[in-house]
């Protein structure tokens, strides 16, 4: 079956996929945003587990179960602040996907779901970061076989279109 990329509107914490992706903080002890909306829908398990994994570097992944989530699995990234662009970090949120599908197929995970890393309050600019999720996608589909299903959620209509239109310029047919 070839791999889908797909871009939807919805909120992450009710997709039953393999895996979504939290755009967690550095101490991976919860946040705002959609962090503290995961750790609110998967409970206080969550909380406990993540707690043990000794924070998370930015542009790194670590993975954790999804306990209340219908998600079996949930892949905490951090993505850089947005400082203007001149401090790598477009470098470091190519990084954090790659990252999340590294661990995604070190666990023999299928079908995943990311939210806009960095877009929200680190501030990334929506168009940058789109691009950035897109091609990171593309590069994970060639190098991971097994992947079945990407999907980028947005919570807005307006970063959805953005998602669409970065979509266009790199080429990708969603699914
Ligand atoms: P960061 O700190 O990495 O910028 P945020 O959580 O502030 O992360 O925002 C990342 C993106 O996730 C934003 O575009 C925000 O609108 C979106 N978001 C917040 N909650 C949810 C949710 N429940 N489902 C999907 N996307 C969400």
């Amino acid at each position: 079956m070839p791999a889908i990329i797909e871009i939807i509107q919805d909120d992450i914490t009710t997709l039953a996929v393999d895996a979504i992706v939290n755009a967690a903080n550095n101490t991976l002890l919860g946040g705002g945003g959609v962090d503290g909306a995961i750790h609110r829908a998967a409970g206080p398990k969550l909380l406990e587990e993540c707690a043990g994994l000794g924070g998370c570097a930015t542009g790194d992944a670590k993975i954790t179960g999804g306990y209340g989530l219908p998600a079996t699995h949930v892949i905490h990234t951090v993505g850089p602040v947005w400082h203007g662009g001149g401090t790598g970090e477009a470098e470091l949120l190519a990084s954090a996907y790659r990252r999340c599908f590294e661990v995604a197929h070190q666990s023999g995970l299928k079908r995943i779901a990311f939210p806009a890393i960095s877009a929200g309050v680190y501030g990334y600019p929506m168009c940058d970061a789109a691009l950035i999720a897109l091609s990171a996608a593309q590069a994970a589909l060639s190098r991971y076989p097994e992947l079945e299903q990407i999907i980028f959620v947005q919570f807005s209509e307006g970063a959805q279109q953005i998602y669409r239109t970065a979509a266009m310029q790199l080429g990708i047919v969603l699914g």
